[in-house]
């Protein structure tokens, strides 16, 4: 397949990978930010080819995973009501709210849909005129566009029966949370490809002055994954930190330009609670006051959720890095793909699931 097979070559991966191990002389902590980082190296065993001084450090970027759960309770509520139909993607109709999930809403009647774009729930819309038509608007920056494209063509086209639940996140913030938090580990960063794809990488250059911590753009494929960590191997052990683009197939330093502006049209900065995480400032998007009558937490009164977590999940722990999800004692017994306690054992992107989808059901001593 040509633009992937090239970049999941064998022989070059090891060469890769030894020279990674002439430049390194000391430990170091490298985060993938993105959840589907994490499951290309542990499906492709790059961590395992790698020098035993590089710990890689799973981030929080999965979008399912950091959802929080009063929005996911929320959204249980909204599509309990009979005058809803609730569309959603797929990988959230599993993800566990306090008491259930989508799939139970749909079971006992719920009208709950899997869409494949924003703008089939928009359609949706304009076919159910006698309905409310809610469509759950999360994910990082590379979501974004499409999600306020949606909101921006419903009030095109005066679709009062459609609203958005919208919990966006952003990726630079949750950076600098990363490093002010206590016992951060990471000395450097791999910046999702995608989302700077969206977005480029202007963000970066000062999270890189502050925090002293190379951020390398870098994409999802072995050897791209294996270039950003050479790169960024590079940059600590000379001690250097600043941002590089090892995606440059993709990601251009300035991004998308048209996807940026119907962002900046539809959507301003909040505080946003991430799962697990907590409160971090400024790191998300809501709606802006000019779309603010498509806002679903206006519509519906869904203010008075109370949320009760598992408590034998550690899923914040693995966002934050904290620790590998077969340190989680409820790995691979309590907690399934098939029975999950957490959205990180949920979500294609959730580290829990690849872990266990890969058969990383023990700690390797070497990491
Ligand atoms: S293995 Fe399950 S219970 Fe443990 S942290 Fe992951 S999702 Fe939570």
């Amino acid at each position: 397949m040509k633009y992937l097979t090239e970049y999941r070559d064998g022989e070059k991966a090891i060469r890769l990978a030894d020279e990674i191990a002439r430049l390194i002389s000391q430990p170091w902590a490298i985060m993938e930010v993105c959840g589907g980082q994490t499951h290309s190296i542990i499906r492709n065993g790059i961590d395992q080819i790698l020098p035993d001084q590089i710990e890689m450090i799973h981030g929080p970027g999965c979008p399912v995973c950091v959802t929080p759960l009063e929005v996911i309770d929320k959204a249980l509520a909204i599509a309990s009501r009979p005058e809803v139909i609730f569309c959603s993607f797929g990988d959230m109709l599993r993800v566990p709210g306090s008491q259930d999930d989508l799939f139970r809403i749909k079971g006992d009647g719920g009208d709950v849909r899997v869409v494949y774009s924003p703008l089939d729930a928009v359609r949706i819309a304009r076919e159910n005129p006698e309905k409310e038509v809610v469509f759950l608007a999360i994910g990082f920056e590379t979501t974004a566009p499409a999600n306020a494209m949606a909101v921006k063509v419903a009030r095109d086209q005066n679709l009062c029966n459609f609203s958005a639940l919208v919990s966006h996140v952003l990726v630079p913030p949750a950076i600098e949370a990363i490093m002010n938090s206590p016992g951060n580990r990471v000395n450097a960063f791999l910046a999702a490809g995608h989302v700077c794809c969206v977005t480029g990488f202007a963000a970066y250059p000062i999270l890189c002055e502050k925090y002293k911590v190379p951020i390398v753009v870098t994409g999802f494929e072995p050897l791209d994954l294996l270039e950003g960590i050479r790169r960024t191997v590079s940059q600590l052990e000379n001690g250097e930190a600043y941002v590089e683009n090892a995606y440059p197939r993709v990601v251009s330093e300035q991004g998308n330009v048209a996807a940026q502006a119907v962002i900046d049209e539809v959507f301003e900065v909040t505080d946003r609670g991430w799962r697990g995480i907590g409160v971090i400032p400024h790191s998300g998007w809501r709606l802006t006051e000019a779309y603010r009558q498509f806002d679903a937490e206006i519509k519906f009164t869904v203010s008075d959720i109370q949320t009760c977590e598992s408590t034998m999940c550690r899923a914040g722990d693995v966002l934050k890095g904290a620790i590998k999800p077969n340190e989680c004692e409820a790995f691979g017994k309590e907690c399934t793909p098939r029975n999950p306690l957490g959205a990180t054992m949920v979500s294609g992107e959730g580290a829990c699931a690849a872990y266990y989808n890969y058969g990383r059901f023990v700690q390797l001593d070497a990491k």
